[in-house]
């Protein structure tokens, strides 16, 4: 049976890039240029309660950093390095095998090297803890309270595949193969956003990411700037695929559903081309979805101008169902 350092070294262990110190010391060692802010987050992610226990690996290795770096991104900071906390009941070579190539594959494209972490073994069941660091210049980072009244509400890419995909997987839509088919990679293989991250510092007045769902976390926005929004619904972007579904649950999956990895980000309406071209350099679709108000509030308007009623809440881990 391998040991925890054969493990750790045959896994995990990657060279680090030049001027940094990665795996193998007490600590990993890295620098920041002169002007820059360190920008660090880290998300834990527990089987049974954020992914399904017969999940693929290599996909599961993808998102557990995907999540991360698209925190980097929301805050518009270059990613530079993660670290990798891991608790597992069992040493399951293919599962590591998988899990490893799928994490540095996205460290790798991304920009964001494992330089660290931490192996031990679990008496329940597979824990993932990842943190990332970033750099961003200190006047640039893409905070939650920059937005202000006029400026227009922006989302990148389309909504409403990964929560359709996680209640047919969940059982809590009939199976549909098809339906799963094309929806089943934005729950699994999300897109982290962080070339168009980078390209908005400096641009947008805010952002996030909407990881718990599109009014929930533009509502966080909202309370950290102090202001409001009016969002258009015929104007939010609709996943490929998803035309069969019921329109309520369409609905709701738009303007409700987690596991969104897409940027939802304010800009001052002057800055609408400078958006366009951060956008065109990312290689990432964009697209307005309403406007900020001074008056506090998010209200959305239907297909007939009037606001909308019973808008569904995102979610929330320990909120009575
Ligand atoms: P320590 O006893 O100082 O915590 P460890 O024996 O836990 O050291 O880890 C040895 C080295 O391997 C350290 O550099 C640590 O950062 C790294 N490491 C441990 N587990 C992981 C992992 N899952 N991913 C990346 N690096 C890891
Ligand atoms: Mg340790």
């Amino acid at each position: 049976m391998a040991s925890e350092f054969d493990l750790i070294a045959r896994y995990f262990k990657r060279p680090a890039p030049a001027g940094m110190l990665g795996v193998g010391d007490d600590c990993a060692l890295f620098g920041v240029p002169p002007g820059m802010q360190v920008a660090t987050s880290t998300d834990l992610l527990i089987e049974g309660r954020h992914f399904f226990p017969d999940v693929d690996p290599r996909a599961l290795g993808h998102k557990a950093l995907a999540v991360n770096v698209s925190d980097l991104a929301a805050m518009g900071a270059r990613p530079i390095g993660c670290l990798l906390g891991l608790a597992l009941p069992t040493v399951a070579p293919d599962w590591l095998q998988a899990f490893s190539t799928g994490f540095h594959a996205l460290a790798a494209e991304s920009g964001c090297p494992l330089i660290g972490g931490d192996t031990t073994g679990s008496t329940l069941g597979v824990a993932i803890s990842v943190t990332v660091f970033g750099a961003v210049a200190a006047d640039r980072a893409l905070r939650r309270d920059g937005a202000r009244p006029g400026d227009l509400v922006w989302v990148s890419g389309a909504l409403g595949a990964a929560d359709i995909a996680y209640r047919l997987l969940s059982g809590q839509m009939p199976a549909d193969a098809g339906l799963l088919a094309a929806t089943r990679d934005a729950l699994e293989w999300p897109r982290p956003r962080y070339a168009l991250g980078q390209a908005l510092a400096g641009v947008a007045s805010a952002a996030i990411d909407i990881s718990d769902g599109l009014l929930q976390d533009l509502g966080h926005v909202l309370d950290a700037s102090g202001v409001g929004a009016q969002l258009r619904f015929a104007d939010l972007p609709v996943a490929p695929g998803l035309d069969g579904v019921d329109p309520a649950r369409l609905r709701h999956a738009l303007l409700g559903g987690g596991d969104v990895y897409e940027l939802c980000f304010t800009a001052a309406p002057e800055r609408a081309d400078a958006v366009r071209d951060a956008a065109a350099r990312a290689g990432v679709a964009v697209t307005a979805i309403g406007c900020i108000t001074s008056a506090a509030g998010l209200v959305v308007l239907g297909r007939d101008g009037q606001p909308e009623a019973d808008l569904p809440r995102g979610f929330d881990h320990f909120s009575t169902p």
